[in-house]
């Protein structure tokens, strides 16, 4: 489960059809790469990409949300079992942007990975502190209140990932300095190992402004088992240079 560097693209709310040729190209120049490679695209690419990279594509792909129920009257939601048909492996839950940008609680992402896992998604758990959370000296609190409230018990020996993703360090191009990183992972392994046990060890990825030049730093750091890239994963040719700088 942790035996690779998981390096995912959340493409956020951009991509037509046309970016489909990025994704080709993603595939293409990664064919002979041992790093495990993820792309989240919006929905409405979701089946189209999957289609076009075909069935046995190594690049996974996965959702950017879901909702927590299987079906039902919930106007403008994707449940897991829809993500999956769609041909998606994994979901991304908990991003910032949905945390505060649409005021998802922990409690919600923890029925959404619950949700998840039970469709057979992988999740990938994001956490992190403000600006205003870091300056205040609560990011220890901030980052242990989200894993214990957004992490479900229904993950125990199923296969997840969280990454840590300062808020100001996403879209900023300010990442986190090598100490910043080192200590809320330390954080995050201390919190998951004592709610999951030692033997438990999903891929701890970092992401905010990780681009083709600071991406060999980060990947480098003990612990990091990968990045989720934003911006720089839209231009196969950035993405492509993050990847192969996993060590
Ligand atoms: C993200 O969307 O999770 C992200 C880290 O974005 P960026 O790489 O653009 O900072």
């Amino acid at each position: 489960m942790t035996s690779h560097t998981l390096i995912a693209g959340n493409w956020k709310m951009n991509g037509l059809l046309s970016s489909l040729d990025e994704a080709r190209a993603i595939a293409e120049g990664s064919s002979d790469s041992v790093v495990k490679i993820a792309v989240f695209p919006p929905f409405t690419l979701l089946h189209a990409m999957s289609e076009a990279l075909g069935p046995d594509s190594h690049i996974l792909l996965g959702g950017q949300d879901c909702h927590h129920e299987d079906n039902g009257a919930y106007t403008g939601d994707v449940s897991a079992a829809q993500l999956l048909d769609a041909g998606a492996r994994m979901v991304l839950l908990g991003h910032s942007e949905r945390r505060h940008g649409h005021k998802e609680a922990c409690e919600l992402v923890a029925l959404k990975a619950r949700a998840a896992v039970k469709a057979g998604l992988e999740p990938l758990i994001c956490v992190g502190e403000t600006l205003e959370q870091r300056k205040e000296g609560l990011t220890h609190a901030v980052l242990s209140k989200q894993l214990r409230d957004s992490l479900p018990d229904d993950l125990i020996g199923k296969a997840f990932h969280v990454s840590y993703e300062p808020v100001w360090a996403i879209g900023t191009g300010m990442i986190a300095t090598d100490d910043q990183i080192i200590d809320a992972f330390a954080l995050i392994r201390r919190v998951i190992s004592e709610r999951f046990g030692d033997e438990f060890k999903p891929h701890l990825l970092y992401g905010g402004s990780v681009k083709p030049d600071n991406a060999a730093e980060v990947l480098r750091l003990e612990g990091v088992g990968g990045a989720l890239v934003g911006g720089a994963s839209l231009k196969a040719a950035d993405f492509l240079k993050i990847i192969h700088s996993a060590p």
